[in-house]
């Protein structure tokens, strides 16, 4: 499963869309965009202009506006713009493709854009969603209005951080994975986190000192910062069908995760792993005592 930095790759690699409007809309997979029909999702989207793209929290925001082309009565009626979100999941993908181009398996949304290229949505194990909302709704949109401030936001700040661990009755590995307290970890970069501010992950979050708070914060932000900026790290490919395959581009990057039994690049002790809350734990036994 793409974790944010990877999220956040695939939404600059989509930007190539912008500007572009869509010409019409093909849904093979009614399931992928209910509870909305498949002609109504068509025909809201039909025409519309690709405004933006950008993220919340996991979900892509695909930002929709009514296109020059409609006539100004159908264009009045769309003021209120639209947003495609877009969940990635387990094995979601997009691809941008030429006409000619052959549409690869698993494809089950296909948007015709104005230049005679197609961007496509392919989905092997089909549990990615895409949702089509008007931009007022995205904040009480299920799935996303839960969640936590955006990682880089100002809202994200040294007291709220420490405010929901003082609150906090969870081990600071578990609470980290949750997205509606802490935004933008998953497995791989709360390890990594935890590492970089060598913090045990199974301490109680509530009793974590205010230093080291401050310390798990800034290497919070740090870490995913690094991953999304990295530029050995980008490797989203939208042209290439499996061009880009999630977490593997990463793995020079991660100092504890899945490294089990490897030596610690600060101080040499075996890295150990156990499980936690029914997630592998990487950790220095070292680095992360306390
Ligand atoms: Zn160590």
């Amino acid at each position: 499963m793409p974790e944010l930095p990877e999220v956040e790759h695939v939404v600059r690699a989509l930007r190539v869309v912008v500007g572009r409007s869509i010409i019409a809309g093909e849904i093979r997979l009614p399931k992928l965009i209910a509870p909305l029909s498949v002609s109504t999702f068509n025909r809201k989207i039909k025409s519309c202009l690709i405004r933006g793209i950008s993220r919340r929290g996991k979900f892509i925001l695909i930002e929709l506006a009514g296109s020059a082309d409609v006539p100004s009565a159908q264009r009045a009626k769309r003021a209120q713009s639209l947003i495609i979100a877009v969940h990635l999941r387990m094995t979601g993908k997009f691809l941008y493709l030429n006409a000619d181009d052959e549409l690869p398996k698993h494809s089950h949304a296909i948007f015709y854009l104005d230049n005679d290229r197609r961007l496509v949505f392919r989905d092997q194990r089909q549990f990615g969603v895409m949702k089509l909302i008007s931009s007022s709704e995205l904040s009480q949109t299920k799935g996303i209005s839960e969640l936590a401030p955006e990682p880089f936001g100002d809202e994200f700040n040294l007291d709220y951080f420490k405010s929901v661990l003082k609150r906090s009755r969870r081990s600071l590995k578990t609470l980290l994975l949750d997205q509606t307290k802490v935004l933008g970890l998953g497995n791989i970069y709360a390890a990594e986190a935890l590492f970089r501010a060598r913090i045990n992950p199974f301490k109680n979050a509530s009793e974590l000192s205010s230093q080291r708070a401050a310390r798990l914060h800034q290497s919070i932000i740090e870490v995913l910062h690094d991953a999304i900026t990295d530029s050995s790290t980008s490797r989203v490919d939208l042209e290439q069908a499996d061009g880009f395959s999630y977490g593997e581009a990463f793995e020079r990057f991660w100092q504890v995760y899945e490294r089990e039994g490897e030596p610690c690049v600060k101080c040499g002790a075996k890295i150990r792993r156990e499980t936690h809350g029914g997630r592998s734990t990487y950790w220095c036994p070292k680095c992360q005592r306390r």
